[in-house]
């Protein structure tokens, strides 16, 4: 709705809402429709609509409170009539803009030329301000534009003085009666005390530490006010709440005003202003890439109105159109690219890598144990994709402890049996370690790979064992190599790389992923990751890859008990966990993640791992591990673990990563509330991998009745399916994809959880490249530039 329509619209339902009592502003509506017919005017409203306002409204204060009644009934049904909204809004926005606000330099310009002009050629704005702004990453006017709320303060209830109840946000608008400024706790402090009056109460209202509040408000001026109303020595009172005069549009009061993410020399009143001149200004001229039909079929609004609504919602509803949109925008780029990375994928060729039928049934009759069904689906898949002509992508999913080191032993084997090179890269020595052992001890028995050809290369691996390795590898003595991110260095040269093997993809960024494979052509690549992702999920984020789910555990896994303790259950737990060192078996003590700094949290490891040792467990040894140890002192202390030196390993997070000690039968989680349910179910995968039942104590910080409800969710299932869908739900994605996955795509505005939105993103998506593989139809430009610009510096995404 037109601003100006919108504001008259308040003030006359307040007034019927009061009983008719030419109360709702102060001074009375005769007062307000004086400079309400300007602003109107200002603001494109017809002449004819205005001129009907007024004058059924001038005798207002003079009238019988019946016909009050009827001439306010009769006004808001000319407000609210039909032929207002058939009003198209963007011809009235723009005569406003070209009445009220200086041209902008360049204005002939088409949209995309506005937009990227500097922000100094708004008025106002210098080049100090600029380089203020450009801490917020802001540069052009369209930066401004896309510089969204960070999040609202719904003033849009408008209530008079004598209606307010403690606590709520409301705007009011009344008369300033009085205004002092003074100075509190010697000079440390300045009030800006102010009492404000509208016919039906007076309010206290104190502003803090902004003086010049002071010279800008003068008695006897309309007042719009919004704030939390407080309270005060049985006073009701607001405390520095948003203001400006009632005359004009109002940006910081009575609606649903944005909040903006600031820098230190720019406030939230003035970024506020700047930002509504330019989404005035030039929300109307954007161009809206989305294909009309698209728009339609999912029912969204136009990218100008969620854009100008986004910043200045005329209403929840509206907000929430307006981000659903702009979600979708983020989804439906983020398909497109994926998608089409994918069919660029499907296009390139690979030498097709093959084994016989006997090879794998000599792999498999060399395990220890049986394939599960899921395992043999797995391997037969990925046995296919070798074969192919083309390379493979595919991300092996599955629960921590559903084995998927072995297919991708058998997808490594496969590889060297055709006389190429395989590499394994894992996120930490800690596991590159372990795969490295695993690899040795199968890959010889099981597909015939001489010992000496199998290597491990870390960061601390020494220089001249390095160099050895790299000569190896590039000349292909060596061809399987297991590695940390020491692999994608520089100096790591292939003679044939045709399998790239990343576990715990997410881990990993993006330029990782793509600097390992660019160290073969076109290799094959096998992303495996224990993150439980709902299968809709898997297949938007991932949805350049093929995915196959491990969805079946070995048998005979026994389910880790699980209980969530309460503090005080703390030297009980101790208790449960020293049995199990009498009976010869090993646990895991997890503290908690310290967000501000990985220094603190080793500093609190470290006095934890002190204080269980000499006062917990004398009697046995008692490690450490956190992330500011070597990588050689980590491992040491895994060996020790693994060879059972050291009894009781206390760790932060960084154990999380399939480790394997099978002794291992109990995993105490300290700050269990602090961590996603998916993470702690990887920390329960640590144990329980032997033949003994385990056990997962978790102990959270406090009693939060809802953070205990959460963690007995682990109680109750084994399945980390369950456990992330959960999650998903109650914490939002960021968890269990991770944080510190650096260069993932930057979803802003779309939540991973909104499924519907995702598969709609999706189905349009693949509709549209059916139609137009590579977006090249002249009405699809706009929307191939703005799919380029949402994937531009993310390159490869898998
Ligand atoms: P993850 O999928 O978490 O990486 P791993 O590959 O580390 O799991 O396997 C976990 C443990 O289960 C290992 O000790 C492995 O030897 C064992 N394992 C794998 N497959 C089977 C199977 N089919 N039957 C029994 N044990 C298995
Ligand atoms: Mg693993």
């Amino acid at each position: 709705m037109n601003p100006a329509l919108e504001k008259l619209t308040k003030v006359l339902r307040l007034e019927a809402a009061r009983g008719y009592d030419n109360g709702a502003v102060f001074g009375g509506l005769d007062r307000l429709l004086g400079f309400w017919q300007q602003e109107a005017r200002q603001a494109g409203v017809p002449e004819a609509l205005i001129r009907n306002l007024v004058t059924g409204l001038a005798d207002y204060p003079t009238m019988p409170p019946a016909q009050r009644r009827e001439a306010l009934q009769r006004a808001l049904a000319a407000l609210e009539g039909p032929h207002l909204s058939d009003e198209p809004s963007a011809p009235k926005v723009r005569r406003r803009i070209s009445r009220n606000k200086p041209p902008l330099r360049g204005r002939d310009a088409r949209s995309h030329a506005a937009l990227d002009a500097p922000l100094t050629s708004l008025p106002g704005i210098g080049p100090k301000t600029a380089k203020t702004l450009a801490r917020l990453g802001l540069e052009t006017l369209g930066d401004l534009l896309w510089h969204l709320p960070r999040r609202y303060n719904d003033y849009s209830q408008l209530k008079t003085i004598d209606q307010l109840w403690f606590g709520e946000e409301v705007t009011v608008i009344g008369t300033l009666e009085s205004l002092q400024a003074r100075e509190a706790r010697r000079g440390r402090l300045t009030l800006v005390e102010a009492v404000v009056s509208d016919g039906t109460g007076m309010l206290r209202v104190t502003w803090f530490n902004q003086p010049w509040i002071a010279d800008r408000l003068k008695p006897g001026q309309p007042l719009v006010l919004s704030g939390k109303v407080d309270q005060y020595l049985g006073h009701l009172t607001m405390n520095s709440p948003e203001w400006e005069p009632l005359e004009g549009d109002q940006v910081h009061t009575n609606r649903i005003v944005p909040v903006y993410p600031l820098t230190s020399g720019v406030s939230q009143k003035w970024l506020r202003k700047v930002i509504r001149r330019v989404v005035d200004r030039l929300a109307p001229r954007v161009q809206d890439p989305l294909p009309e039909a698209v728009r339609q079929e999912v029912g969204l609004p136009d990218l100008p109105t969620a854009l100008r609504q986004v910043h200045f919602p005329d209403s929840a509803e509206a907000l929430h159109e307006a981000q659903r949109r702009l979600a979708f925008d983020e989804l439906f780029y983020l398909q497109l690219g994926v998608l089409r990375q994918k069919q660029e994928w499907e296009a390139l060729t690979a030498p097709p890598l093959t084994v016989e039928d006997d090879w794998l049934a000599r792999f498999e009759s060399a395990l220890p144990f049986e394939l599960t069904a899921a395992q043999r689906r797995a391997l037969a898949v990925i046995r296919a994709d070798l074969a192919a002509p083309r390379p493979m992508n595919r991300l092996l999913e599955g629960d921590v402890g559903s084995g998927k080191t072995v297919v991708a032993a058998a997808a490594i084997g496969i590889a060297v049996a055709n006389s190429s090179q395989a590499a394994l890269m894992a996120p930490t020595s800690i596991l590159a370690e372990q795969h490295y052992r695993t690899l040795l001890d199968l890959l010889p028995r099981a597909a015939g790979v001489p010992e000496a050809q199998i290597a491990l290369l870390q960061g601390a691996t020494p220089e001249a064992e390095k160099r050895r390795l790299y000569e190896a590898l590039a000349a292909g003595e060596i061809t399987v190599v297991v590695g940390t991110h020491a692999l994608i260095e520089d100096p790591v040269a292939f003679a044939d790389l045709q399998l790239a093997v990343i576990d715990e993809q997410h881990r990993f960024g993006v330029r990782q992923r793509a600097a390992l494979r660019a160290k073969g052509e076109n290799p094959n690549l096998l992303v495996m990751t224990a993150t439980p992702i709902p299968r809709s999920l898997a297949l938007t984020i991932f949805g350049d890859l093929d995915l196959t789910v491990l969805d079946e555990m070995p048998a005979g896994r026994q389910p880790v008990e699980t209980r969530v303790l309460r503090s005080t259950e703390r030297p009980r737990a101790y208790e449960f966990i020293r049995r199990h060192l009498a009976q010869g078996r090993q646990a895991f003590i997890i503290y908690p993640l310290v967000e501000e700094s990985e220094r603190v949290e080793a500093r609190a490891a470290v006095e934890e791992h002190e204080r269980l040792q000499q006062e917990v467990y004398p009697e046995y040894s008692v490690g450490l591990l956190h992330g500011r140890m070597s990588a050689e002192e980590k491992e040491a202390v895994m060996q020790a673990f693994r060879e059972g030196q050291i009894h009781v390993l206390a760790s932060t997070a960084v154990v999380e990563v399939g480790v394997d000690v099978p002794n291992a039968t109990v995993m105490l989680i300290e700050g269990a509330n602090r961590f996603g349910l998916a993470q702690l179910h990887q920390f329960r995968g640590r144990v329980g991998r032997g033949r003994y039942k385990a056990y997962c104590l978790l102990i959270p910080d406090g009693d939060d009745q809802a953070e205990n409800e959460r963690l007995k969710a682990m109680e109750q299932t084994q399945d980390g399916f369950q456990l992330a869908e959960l999650d998903l739900i109650q914490r939002g994605p960021g968890d269990f994809l991770g944080t510190r996955q650096s260069g993932y795509v930057e979803l802003r505005l779309a939540r991973l959880t909104d499924v519907r939105l995702i598969e709609a993103a999706r189905r349009q998506a693949q509709a549209l490249l059916e139609k137009d593989p590579d977006l090249e139809a002249p009405a699809h430009r706009p929307l191939a530039e703005a799919v380029a610009r949402f994937w531009r510096g993310k390159g490869e995404i898998s």
